[in-house]
């Protein structure tokens, strides 16, 4: 189970979203929000390529969150720490 919610209802957003280590690369991220999700060749796995920054993509991030088998899609709410 999650800690990372309260999931973004609405742009923009005040956290990020991440991929954890848990992937399995089944591509299930990429073909529900190819914008904002990419495979990392090298290493088997996604990552999040792009934040979303419009209601759609963020729709379709919620729905990649949501569906990943491994629940490796995280969101870490708050402001980010660069
Ligand atoms: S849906 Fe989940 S397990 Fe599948 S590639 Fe994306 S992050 Fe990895």
């Amino acid at each position: 189970m999650r800690v990372e919610l309260p999931l973004p209802a609405h742009l923009p957003l005040e956290g990020r979203f991440e991929i954890d280590d848990t992937c399995i690369d089944c591509k299930l991220c990429n073909d529900l929000a190819p914008e904002n999700f990419e495979a990392d060749l090298d290493n088997d796995v996604h990552y999040v390529c792009k934040q979303p920054e419009t209601p759609d993509e963020l729709e379709r991030v919620l729905d990649a969150f949501e569906s990943c088998p491994t629940e490796s899609i995280r969101y870490l709410a708050g402001p980010t720490e660069e």
